[in-house]
């Protein structure tokens, strides 16, 4: 995907007819101005006018309409003129798409000197947009609610990150996951229910033995593998032993062997991430490696050790960060810096994407400590600094958990000459010792998709289209405060769902 703007949000506006037909055109008329002006704006996805609705039939079918459009991941409401609410309670109650409601109005200023009824007609969406306001909080419905006027940046970019949000979600609706193996034996955070998961979130994880993934390995011949190697000679330094001649050049070509084979199950079945497991790799010469970073780079969704939930939330903020800058990759925290600025080095085995490197990766060769293959191929690299994020999803047994930890990515202190693995190094907010102890109370896991991309807005709105519960650990972030949210959480999704 090079970009969204293939993806629709219809621009909805509610009135009624008691104003007769001049006002309603002029309604029209503004409504117009501010999707050709939005669309002008650094929104990822197309903004689509659509006509003005002044009944409750009229509104149910556009409604009806969105549910349908295939390209349609949301809509965005604003009642210029009053639209009496219960107007929209058919069409609010249909509904299965996110929606946002944007509560602004066409005119910057207020025009002291001229102002009178007729205008005050026309603008009234200060308390048109209450009115509405009452029937989304009535019916409860996930919306994220927007305030402002609507060429002013922070409402476009509030805008943008919901379009974004709404983008993933349309994705996940019909996201396959393929999954090689089952989950590392005996992890537990791995673990989830794949037909809640499902229900809620839309995505449908189907398990291969990975011997369906060796046989699509074999079927690839030597001319592709020649010229995939041709590639990644161009796309990184490649380590001596690996050139051509080099004492481990075959390694380097089952490499490729193994990324064009998975290139092509995962093709051929329409799955847009994957998971696999060093305990399950019988007939694969190696643990992927290189094929796995290349693969995400790509946008494919991952997640190691069986880790679907990690594998579709990458895969989400892949699709939520396109044309951002930065990357975003399957993450892992490994191991701590407690020296005078507390830091966590965050890796993986292998399989970090090279869209978060900063300078060109070099294609290396070294043992794997654990897994009993051949010693596998891997991009290493480090990330660039500056603000990013790490998200997990959760399985809490009655509910999905998202818990998000705004983290500042930083040079590591020393070179790391021994370190075989791509690597990034950050300080999380609002430092190591909260995040971290709000982390593991929360019960967040090892394994986090990573972005320099996004942020908690992003991640929250998507939450919030899901209807999953939603934590953010920042800069504010007070641990006594913190425990209190998780025990009222805790209270509210017990009387929310009733388990
Ligand atoms: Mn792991």
């Amino acid at each position: 995907m090079a970009d969204l703007k293939h993806l629709e949000v219809w621009y909805v506006t509610g009135s009624q007819r008691l104003y007769g037909d001049e006002p309603l055109k002029k309604v029209a008329e503004h409504s117009r101005e501010i999707v050709i002006g939005l669309a002008q704006e650094k929104i990822p996805v197309n903004i689509v006018f659509k006509p003005v609705l002044t009944s409750a039939d009229a509104i149910t079918d556009l409604c009806l309409d969105a549910n349908s459009a295939k390209n349609c991941i949301g809509l965005i409401g604003w009642m210029h003129t009053f639209s009496p609410a219960r107007m929209w309670i058919a069409g609010l109650k249909a509904l299965m798409k996110p929606f946002a409601h944007l509560h602004t109005q066409y005119n910057r200023s207020l025009p002291w000197s001229t102002i009178d009824m007729d205008f005050m007609n026309l603008n009234q969406s200060a308390h048109a947009d209450r009115e509405f306001g009452f029937i989304g909080a009535r019916m409860q419905l996930n919306r994220k609610v927007i305030v402002g006027f609507w060429q002013d940046g922070n409402v476009i970019s509030e805008i943008s990150a919901w379009t974004r949000a709404a983008a993933a979600w349309h994705d996940a609706q019909r996201l396959k996951i393929a999954r090689f193996g089952d989950n590392m034996r005996d992890v537990a955070v791995t673990e989830g229910d794949k037909v809640e998961a499902q229900i809620r979130l839309g995505y449908t994880v189907q398990g291969y033995g990975v011997g369906d993934l060796v046989a699509c390995v074999r079927n690839v011949t030597d001319a592709e593998i020649d010229k995939l190697v041709a590639e990644y000679e161009q796309s990184y330094v490649v380590a001596q032993p690996l050139r051509a001649g080099g004492d481990k050049r075959q390694s380097l070509r089952n490499a490729a062997a193994i990324e064009l084979g998975l290139r092509a199950f995962l093709e051929s079945g329409g799955f847009k991430a994957f998971t696999d497991t060093f305990e399950d790799l019988h007939g694969l010469a190696q643990l992927p490696g290189i094929a796995v970073q290349r693969l995400m780079a790509d946008g494919y969704g991952f997640g190691a050790e069986g880790d679907w939930k990690t594998a579709a939330l990458v895969r989400a903020m892949k699709v939520m960060s396109i044309g951002l800058q930065g990357g975003t990759s399957f993450m892992e925290d490994y191991t701590y810096d407690f020296g005078q600025t507390h830091k966590v080095l965050g890796a993986h085995m292998l399989e970090v994407c090279p869209s978060i490197a900063e300078g060109k990766p070099s294609l290396e060769i070294h043992p794997l400590s654990i897994g009993g293959r051949a010693d596998p191929v891997r991009a290493v690299f480090t990330a660039g600094s500056g603000p990013a994020v790490n998200v997990s999803l959760v399985d809490l047994g009655n509910r999905f958990r998202m818990i998000l930890n705004e983290i500042d990515v930083v040079p590591p202190d020393q070179p790391l000459p021994r370190l075989p693995v791509a690597r990034a190094v950050w300080i999380p907010r609002p430092n190591l010792e909260v995040a971290v102890a709000a982390w593991i109370h929360a019960g967040g896991a090892h394994h986090t998709s990573f972005s320099q991309s996004l942020t908690a807005e992003h991640l929250q709105n998507f939450a919030e289209i899901a209807g999953i519960e939603f934590l953010r650990i920042g800069k504010d972030t007070r641990l006594a405060e913190f425990k209190n949210e998780l025990n009222w959480n805790k209270a509210y999704y017990l009387l929310r769902n009733g388990n």
